[in-house]
C-alpha cells in the first residue's frame, strides 16, 4: 500500500501548556520502503507512528492509504484495517504473561476468529529462530526472544506494513543487534513496508530512507 501524509500536526493542550508534538509533516511512503526515524526523547516520534497507524487522531492533516483517508472512516472500519494491514512492535514487547509464545503469536488471529496459516506460522517462527521456544512462557524467555515472539505476533495476520517503536530500546546491544538483523531480513524476504523508530544510529543506517525528527519537524536525511 502507498501511504501519503499531508500537513499532519498534533497539538496537545492549549495556552501555556500547549505542546506542538507534530508540526506539519508531509511524507510519501511507497509499498516495500524501509524507513528509520531518529530523534531525541519528546521530539514526536511515537506521536508520528501512532498517527501513521491509526492509533490516534490528528489535530490537522491527513493520512491516506492507497488514497483512502484513515481518519475519515468509522471506528469499525479503522480497527479492521489496523488488524489486517498493520503490525506494531513496541519497546516493551507487551506479551501476555500467562500465554505461551505460540499463544501470544496467534492471539491477534483469534480475536478475528481466524485460524493461523500453519506453513506461514512455521516460516516466520523459523526466520525469527523461536521455533524451539513456542511452548515457553514469556518469563522463560530472554528479552531478545520475547521481542522476537512479539515480532512474530506483529506478522501473523500478514500485514502490509510493520511499525516498530524503539524495538531494541529494552535490549542489550548484542541482542538488539540480532533482533534488528532479523527484522531487516524479514523485511527483505517478505516484502513488507517497515517504519522504524530508533535511538541507535547503526540501526537507522540499515534503512534505505533515513529521517530525523526535532520538535515535531520531520526531515529526510538519506544520502542521495
Ligand atoms: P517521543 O516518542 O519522540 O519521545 P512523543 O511523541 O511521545 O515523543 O511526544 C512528543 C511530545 O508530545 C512531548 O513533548 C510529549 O510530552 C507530548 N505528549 C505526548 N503525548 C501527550 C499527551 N497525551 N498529552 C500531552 N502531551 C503529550
Ligand atoms: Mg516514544
Amino acid at each position: 500500500m502507498n501511504i501519503e501524509v499531508k500537513n499532519l500536526s498534533k497539538v496537545y493542550g492549549s495556552g501555556e501548556s500547549k505542546v506542538i508534538a507534530l508540526d506539519k509533516v508531509n511524507l510519501g511512503i511507497a509499498s516495500g520502503d524501509c524507513l528509520s526515524i531518529m530523534g531525541p526523547s519528546g521530539s514526536g516520534k511515537s506521536t508520528l507512528l501512532h498517527l501513521l497507524s491509526g492509533l490516534d487522531q490528528p489535530t490537522t492533516g491527513s493520512v491516506t492509504y492507497d488514497g483512502k483517508d484513515i481518519y475519515h472512516t468509522n471506528d469499525r472500519e479503522l480497527s479492521a484495517f489496523r488488524r489486517q494491514k498493520i503490525g506494531f512492535i513496541f519497546q516493551q514487547f507487551n506479551l501476555l504473561p500467562v500465554l505461551t509464545a505460540k499463544e501470544n503469536i496467534i492471539m491477534p488471529l483469534l480475536l478475528d476468529k481466524k485460524q493461523p496459516d500453519q506453513a506461514y506460522f512455521k516460516q516466520i517462527t523459523e526466520l525469527l529462530e523461536i521455533d524451539g521456544r513456542l511452548s515457553h512462557l514469556p518469563s522463560e524467555l530472554s528479552g531478545g526472544q520475547q521481542q522476537r515472539v512479539a515480532i512474530a505476533r506483529a506478522l501473523i495476520a500478514k500485514p502490509d506494513i510493520i511499525f516498530a517503536d524503539e524495538p531494541t530500546g529494552n535490549l542489550d546491544s548484542k541482542s538488539g543487534g540480532e533482533v534488528m538483523g532479523l527484522l531487516h531480513d524479514i523485511w527483505h524476504k517478505l516484502g513488507k513496508t517497515l517504519i522504524l523508530i530508533t535511538h541507535d544510529s547503526r540501526i537507522a543506517h540499515m534503512a534505505d530512507r533515513q529521517f530525523v525528527i526535532a520538535d515535531g519537524v520531520l526531515s529526510e536525511v538519506t544520502a542521495k
